[in-house]
């Protein structure tokens, strides 16, 4: 049996650690800092945005709104620019909830596909990484984070980098651009 989450709320609310972040050089803040205080579990979780196709604005969503798009796959840009220099989203365009209900060929597919947008994200240059992640806490519609984390600024290393991308300044307008169409360049040439 797994521990049940009040029991773990038990066992931990009262235990919070503050790690040691003050030796993190990656770590984005500065300052006195307490971790917040845990709050004991729900009931039960809110259900995602567009759980069951209803109200997915991601499946509403025309192609013009995205960077890219292709037969099964559709790749969209933030509404504005944010701290890192690309940040891009891949989508089936099927509706999937979880990684693990997408049928075998799509999941095949998808191994090439996030092969291909890290390498077109990585061909913008000054790219140090490009960070592939999934959450999906938001919208139930799957999708892949891809972020390029910049070369040569090795406090931007690791899982902090999504937290820097809120913390650096949003990129000028026209260079979030610029970056966007040098990554659709190659797809559009695969
Ligand atoms: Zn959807």
């Amino acid at each position: 049996m797994p521990e049940t989450r009040e029991e773990l709320y038990v066992r931990a609310a009262a235990a919070l650690r503050l790690p040691p972040v003050e030796t993190w050089e990656t770590f984005p803040f500065d300052g006195d800092l307490r971790p917040r205080a845990l709050l004991p579990p729900v009931a039960r979780e809110e259900p995602r945005a567009g759980v069951g196709r209803v109200g997915c604005w991601q499946c509403a969503a025309p192609d013009d709104e995205f960077a890219w798009t292709a037969e099964r796959w559709r790749l969209r840009a933030l509404d504005e620019p944010s701290g890192l220099p690309v940040v891009l989203l891949l989508e089936p365009r099927a509706h999937f909830g979880e990684p693990g209900e997408l049928p075998d060929d799509l999941a095949a597919e998808l191994g090439l596909m996030i092969a291909r947008v890290e390498r077109a994200i990585r061909s913008v240059g000054e790219v140090g990484r490009v960070h592939v992640c999934r959450w999906g806490d938001g919208g139930e519609h799957l999708h892949w984070w891809s972020m390029a984390r910049p070369a040569r600024l090795p406090q931007l290393i690791g899982s902090f980098a999504a937290i820097w991308d809120d913390v650096l300044p949003p990129l000028p307008e026209a260079l979030w651009r610029a970056n966007i169409a040098a990554v659709v360049e190659p797809l559009d040439r695969s």
